[in-house]
């Protein structure tokens, strides 16, 4: 049993991981170490939508989302990366009862500098021929949305963290995390001890897993998604835009080829509160017809669609959809950033910067992690969007 030292030790190797321990090295705040239990992106991360958009519901996030999309157009050339970034755009679809929360929202996001437009049903029919519009109202249209590869922008991060001087342990499982006297010490592996002075926990499903008894658990419960793969037939080939429907719940995006990936955020989508170890990783047979039928609802040729199966992810929520990004209260130097709530993979590289600001005590980001305080749920004041939307669990 070997026992290694490090100054800053980071759990959990998906993409806020990584981006964590990439925006720490940059700022040479000491030997960071990053250690995850598997393959990087093996968690949420490697089963994510990864799409990247700025239409947020309330003005900070539309800020963070803003500024992490222009990091996703940029920062891969300047660096040398290829995150796969892919411009599709992407279209939000609403029915009389959410059409004026879509039409302020649609304001707030344009007084934001969004590039983001207000469509008659006549007009997105001009971008979705082949879509049946009867019951939508009004729909936004973000032309410069699109989706990333979720893997190869973790493996990127990782890949930058290590040339920063980031050391990486894969396959690696924390086993404890090590207290003494109200602080953190390090942690117990699989294979030794880790000591260090500040240990991040970025363990998504398994936030509270890691807490064990230490510490009181985080509001955060870890709930099975699925996606279900829909080989398009040729007629619909030219479905490439991300369609966000929110009068039942469903997206669709596709994924490079004339496969569509359907998933499903209505709340009778995302009841089943799981075990992130023993989760079923397959579809059921009841959520692959249910999304196919709303897809065939919304484009009626899905009903030559060639279905290909699907998979189970999980969401670690939160009770207002958002993460938790702050010192433990009751352990110091143990800071917990968890609770994606289905939508961390956009945010990650500002992840990554309020992050930093929070362990080292500086203020290099243009985004405010006190936003993200974990007492904010016992201060009755979760963050909450002034005009929300009603059939989709995470806004
Ligand atoms: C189906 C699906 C679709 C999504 N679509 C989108 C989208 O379109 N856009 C978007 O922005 N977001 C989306 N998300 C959300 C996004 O993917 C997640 O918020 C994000 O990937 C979370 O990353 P993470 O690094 O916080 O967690 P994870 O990727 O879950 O990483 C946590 C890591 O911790 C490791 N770990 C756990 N316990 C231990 C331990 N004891 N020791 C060591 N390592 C440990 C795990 O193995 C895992 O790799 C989607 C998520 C899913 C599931």
């Amino acid at each position: 049993m070997e026992t290694l030292n490090t100054d800053i030790l980071v759990i959990g190797g998906g993409v806020n991981g990584t981006s964590i321990a990439m925006a720490l090295a940059e700022r040479n705040a000491g030997k960071i170490t990053l250690i995850e239990k598997g393959g990087l992106a093996t968690g949420a991360t490697g089963r994510s939508g990864a799409m990247v958009r700025e239409h947020y519901l309330n003005v900070e996030l539309v800020r963070m989302a803003s500024d992490a999309k222009r990091f996703f157009e940029e920062w891969p050339k300047e660096m040398g990366y290829d995150l796969k970034f892919q411009t599709t755009g992407r279209i939000l679809l609403f029915d009389e009862s959410d059409a004026g929360a879509a039409i302020a929202n649609g304001e707030m996001n344009r007084a934001e500098g969004v590039n983001i437009e207000t469509l008659s049903p006549e007009k997105t029919m001009k971008l979705i021929p082949l879509a049946n519009l009867e019951d939508v109202k009004i729909s936004l249209y973000e032309p410069e949305a699109g989706y990333a590869d979720p893997v190869a922008t973790t493996y990127a991060f990782a890949m930058e963290a290590q040339k920063k001087g980031v050391e990486l342990l894969t396959r690696t499982p924390v086993k404890s995390l090590i207290v003494e006297g109200g602080r953190i010490a390090g942690v117990e592996t699989a294979t030794g001890k880790i000591n260090a002075d500040v240990v991040i926990n970025v363990t998504g499903p398994w936030a509270n897993s890691l807490l064990g008894q230490h510490d009181i658990p985080l509001p955060i419960t870890p709930i099975r998604v699925q996606m279900v793969h829909l080989r398009r037939p040729p007629k619909l080939e030219i479905l490439e835009q991300i369609i966000i429907d929110y009068t039942c719940g469903a997206y669709y995006r596709t994924d490079g080829t004339p496969n569509t990936l359907v998933g499903g955020e209505a709340p009778e989508d995302m009841s089943e509160i799981v075990n992130p170890n023993t989760f079923g990783l397959n579809a059921d047979h009841d959520f692959i017809m249910r999304f196919w039928n709303r897809a065939i609802k919304r484009f009626p040729d899905f009903v030559d669609a060639t279905c290909r199966g699907g998979y189970g992810s999980l969401y670690d929520m939160t009770p207002d959809g958002n993460p938790i990004l702050d010192e433990s209260p009751n352990i110091s130097g143990l800071y917990n950033v968890a609770g994606f709530s289905g939508h961390g993979f956009k945010l990650s590289p500002i992840t990554g910067e309020m992050v930093a600001d929070l362990v080292t005590g500086q203020s290099k980001s243009s985004h405010d992690y006190k936003l993200f305080r974990s007492s904010r749920f016992d201060e009755n004041s979760p963050i909450t969007p002034a005009r929300p939307y009603s059939a989709r669990v995470h806004q």
